[in-house]
């Protein structure tokens, strides 16, 4: 065993993910895992917990990126009431999807609305 196989069953990539966290040396490290073995385990699993939730942030953010964008525009159609919001991506139609009218039918900008 040494300190980098101790560090890889901690479930860390390497020994130098542990010099890159702690900002001790690797010879340091391991002069720890030979004399101070305690305060060796203590670090190796603060560095896995730290990575772990460090991971979890990242799926985090991601989530967050992939949430559905917020609709730009809403249309209204006068003649049957139907209304729907569409957002950046989406084809808007020019006339009302339900009845066809083309003249009542209003496609508001929503960021316009939001700045008022
Ligand atoms: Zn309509």
């Amino acid at each position: 065993m040494t300190a980098s196989k101790a560090a890889k069953d901690a479930g860390l990539k390497n020994l130098g993910v542990v010099v890159d966290m702690t900002e001790q040396s690797r010879q340091t490290l391991n002069n720890w895992y030979q004399d101070k073995p305690a305060l060796f385990e203590v670090v190796i699993a603060g560095c896995a917990a730290l990575q772990c939730s460090d991971k979890l942030n990242l799926n985090d953010r991601k989530l967050k990126m992939d949430v559905k964008k917020e609709p730009v525009y809403g249309t209204h159609c006068m003649m049957c009431d139907h209304s729907k919001n569409y957002d950046e991506d989406d084809r808007v139609p020019e006339s009302c999807p339900v009845c066809g009218e083309h003249k009542e039918f209003t496609i508001l900008h929503l960021d316009d609305l939001q700045h008022c």
